[in-house]
Order: C-alpha cells, then structure tokens, then sequence
C-alpha cells in the first residue's frame, strides 16, 4: 500500500499580514481525474508520486480536499495589462496549497491552476480548461529541460465538469510548482495603495526567499532590485535565444524569483520573424517575439517605481532614492545585450570573444529571416555543419535563397579556424545550447485536439517525452524535429 499523501508543508506566506491573500475554502469539482502526474518532480518536492495517484491524491489534486498541512490562500496582487494598470487582479483561479522544503533547503510552491473561483474571480469562473492546461504542462517541462529558469508542471487532472470560454470545453487543474508566486505586481498592489509597510515586509520576504545576498548589502531594496533585474536579463536573452514567445509579458505574469511564470498563449517561433506574434489576445503586438526585451525593461520599471516609497528610508531620501532605482534599471539593457551575445557567441560554437562576433550573428539572424529559415532547425544543423561542411547542404535548403547561407557560412569558417578547437568538439558544444526538439506549435495543438476530442492523451505524452530531452538527437522522433507544412500552420494561440 502507497505511504498517505504527505507534502511536509511549511507555509510562510500564511504567516504575512492578512492583507497579503484571501484564504480559501474548498470549491470541489465533479469528477477528478488523473491525466499526470511528474513523477521525477514529485520525488524531488519529497512527495510520494504513489499517493498522489490514489482517491486521495487526485481528490487533493483537484482541489477537492486539503492535504494535512495545506492552508489554501489566493494571493493579492495588481498589474499592468497590456499597459493598463489594475489596481486589484489577484489569483483569480489558482489555489496556492503551500511551501514545500526539498532536500537541498530550496522552496517551492506548489499552486492549482483552476480549482475554482476566490475572493479575486471578478467576473471570471475559476476554471481552467484543458487544452491550455496541457499547453502549459508541456511547455513549462520543456522549457525546463531547455535550461531555463520557469515553474513546473507537477500534475494535470480534468475536472468532469465544462468550462464554457468562446465553445465548451473540458475542465482541468494544473498543479504548478513555482521557486515562489511573487510577483511585479505584488508589490504594484502595495504602491497603489500607499501601503509603505506592505511593501517592506513583501521586499523582506522577497530577500530572504530569493535574494540572500541582498540581505547582507547595506541597501537592501536596491540590492532586491538588482537581483531581480539581472534575473530578468538573463532570462529574457534565454527566451530570444530560444525563439520563446511568451506572449503576455503583464507585471502580474513577472516574476520576482526570475522565473517564466504563466504559459497562457505562449509559442516558440518556427520560420524566423522579429515580428511574430500569437497571442489571439496581443493585438497591438505589444509582447511580440523582438518587443520582449523592452518588455521586460517597461514590467521592471514598475517593480523600481513601486518600490520607491520603501527605498528612501535606505537610500537616505527621495533625490537618492530616485537615483538609485534610475541607475538600477539602466542596468538591464546592457545585461541583456551581454547575456544575449554571449549565448548567440555559443549558438555559433564560439568559444572566445572576438570584435565582429555581434556583426556575424546579426548577420545570420538577418539572412534567416529575409529567408524564412526555422529557428530550431538552422541552428540544429549548424551544429552538423561544424562537425563537418558537408552539413552545409543542410542548412543552406532551410532558406528561401540557399545562397544567402553560403555568403554567410565562409565568414562563419574564417572566424572558427581562429580558434584551436576541434570540429568535433565544438559540434558538440554547440549541441549542449541548439535545441533539437522544442514544443512545436502544431504538434501541441495536436495533442491538445487528440486530448479534447479523443481523450487520447497518447500524443501529449509522446511530445512531452520528446520535449523533455530536447538537446538529444533520439531515432525515429523526427516528426516532432519537423517544421509544419504550410497546411499545418498555427497562427494563433488562445488562452
Ligand atoms: P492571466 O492572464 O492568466 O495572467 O490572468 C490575469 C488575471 O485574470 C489574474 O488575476 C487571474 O487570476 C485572472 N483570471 C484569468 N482567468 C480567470 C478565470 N477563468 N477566472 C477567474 N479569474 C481569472
Ligand atoms: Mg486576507
Ligand atoms: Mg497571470
């Protein structure tokens, strides 16, 4: 017999000012049932994957039962939408059940995506449906085994019941672990408030969960903010790097931990455009694949302006205060630009830093996209074509003009012959960062069709397996290496 459901939660943030969340009762659902559960991440939290698939695992699952130790809270928090400032957002649909401690001290949250309406529900129905619930356990895990800093899927079940959105759709939560649920727009909700004590304990907590170093510095806000900024930077250039579009890049979906947080109508780019957007709900183009840096900078503006009030004290009064946000956030575009370069430095399977490294991967973007060239495919295949120029042949057809590769690849040969690094070893390098497999757009609406219409869950389990190790070349998965044909195409994604 499995051992009972045991989280071992600890819960701080059920201990912060009652103005900080709404706690939550139960709001049960029809009729749980288990879709996945992450086994390995289960195991790693030191939850038992055996009890979370018995009655009483998927009851808890599904929100339909606290666990021992479980304090269910929605938490409060603001946000810029698309620019427009909400003053009051909050979870809405998601149930935080509480803190788990794992083994090497990290913490996490582990959070129900869909359990049902809060105190924050406005005029929405606390549920989530499940083709994005599969969208995001998907993409989260791979963006994971992509190296990237992001909340994890934990589990998925659906409902029994219909979520009703523009057609009728099954029902489902997804379990999300999160480093934390901190957001900018927590500390937008004290600032709109003129709660200056709310935003200096949200920054302590904030400091102790996330930023260690910061509670040693003798400004400690601007200590936070740094932290937070460089975390941002970083994570961003892994995005462009990437082809990751994250698709509503709003304060309330930044996170302070640095973490992609909230995969609603995200997608990865397949023929390269700067431009490209998916979200059926970004209609100006705002989070657009090229705009995400600024976005960044914009949502990390926010964070600074609302942690003004609290930062005087530190700072020593406002004119300083004001100084120091300002010098803060003019730090993240040139922290950007250095973790940007330095990964597209590793795409190429460069290994030292040499003037003109900019210029030559300006250049290769620039030539994909006046030709339509893959994102993942291209720089796949450079890998194969540093091991070896006969790999050439496969790169130059992923462009419109095959030619416009061959101008590029002879600049690309003269500056690696620069450096005393073996063919193979460098191919094997760039093989670590060029993704073989990423979560093709229309491979998930495949799997979230079969899931839908089929109760098949077949294709998301073999997407998930591809995804999940996604820098492998593995036989026979060449389907989920593959562009779309044309007559495959997503041009949108929905939330
Ligand atoms: P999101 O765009 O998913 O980041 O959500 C933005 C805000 O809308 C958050 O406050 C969510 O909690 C809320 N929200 C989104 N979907 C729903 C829903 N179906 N029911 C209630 N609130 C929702
Ligand atoms: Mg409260
Ligand atoms: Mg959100």
């Amino acid at each position: 017999d499995p051992r009972p459901l045991q989280f071992g939660f600890d819960n701080t943030y059920a201990r912060l000012p009652e103005r900080f969340y709404a706690r939550l009762s139960l709001r049960p659902v029809l009729a749980p049932r288990l879709v996945k559960v992450n086994v390995e991440l289960a195991r790693a939290l030191g939850v038992d994957p055996e009890a979370l698939v018995t009655p009483e695992g998927v009851a808890v699952l599904a929100g339909n039962r606290v666990a021992p130790g479980s304090e269910p809270l929605a938490l409060a928090y603001a946000g810029h939408q698309f620019g427009q400032f909400v003053p009051t957002l909050g979870d809405g649909r998601a149930n935080l059940l509480g803190e788990v401690v794992c083994q090497d001290g990290a913490r996490y949250d582990i959070q129900l995506k869909g359990s049902g309406p809060t105190p924050f529900s406005r005029r929405g129905d606390g549920r989530a449906a499940l083709g994005p619930v599969l969208r995001e356990y998907v993409v989260s895990e791979a963006m994971h085994a992509l190296g990237v800093p992001t909340t994890r899927a934990l589990a998925a079940v659906t409902t029994g019941e219909k979520v009703y959105r523009e057609t009728v759709l099954p029902g489902a939560v997804i379990a999300r672990v999160a480093a934390s649920h901190l957001r900018v727009g927590t500390f937008q909700y004290f600032a709109a408030r003129g709660d200056v004590d709310g935003a200096r304990t949200l920054a302590e907590f904030a400091i102790a969960r996330h930023y260690g170093d910061a509670a040693q510095a003798t400004h400690r806000l601007r200590a936070l903010l740094d932290g937070v900024i460089a975390r941002h930077a970083r994570l961003v250039a892994q995005w462009m790097l990437l082809g990751f579009i994250h698709g509503v890049m709003n304060t309330d979906n930044t996170s302070i931990s640095g973490e992609t947080l909230d995969f609603g109508p995200c997608a990865f780019l397949e023929a390269f455009e700067p431009a490209k957007v998916f979200s059926s709900i970004d209609r100006q183009g705002r989070y657009a694949y090229r705009n995400q840096p600024f976005a960044a900078n914009w949502n990390l503006t926010r964070l600074a302006e609302s942690l003004l009030p609290a930062m005087v004290l530190d700072e020593g009064g406002e004119e300083a205060a004001l100084a120091s946000a300002n010098e803060a956030v003019a730090a993240f575009e040139p922290q950007f630009q250095a973790a940007r370069l330095a990964g597209l430095r590793r795409k190429l399977g460069l290994t030292t830093e040499r003037e003109g490294d900019d210029v030559l991967a300006e250049d290769l973007l620039d030539r994909m996209a006046a030709n339509r060239a893959d994102f993942t495919l291209t720089f796949r295949r450079l890998c194969d074509a540093a091991a070896n120029p006969a790999g050439d042949a496969a790169v130059r057809e992923l462009f419109a003009d095959p030619t416009a590769y061959d101008a590029w690849a002879m600049n690309w040969r003269r500056r690696i012959a620069l450096e005393a690094v073996s063919d193979a070893a460098r191919a094997t390098a760039m093989r670590l960062v060029n993704p073989h497999f990423i979560p093709r757009n229309h491979l998930v609406e495949e799997m979230i069709e079969a899931a839908v219409e089929r109760q098949d869950y077949q294709p998301f389990e073999a997407l998930l397996d591809a995804t999940s190790r996604p820098y492998e070349d593995r036989p026979g998965l060449e389907r989920y290496a593959t562009p779309a044909k044309p007559e495959e195409c997503v041009r949108a994604t929905f939330c």
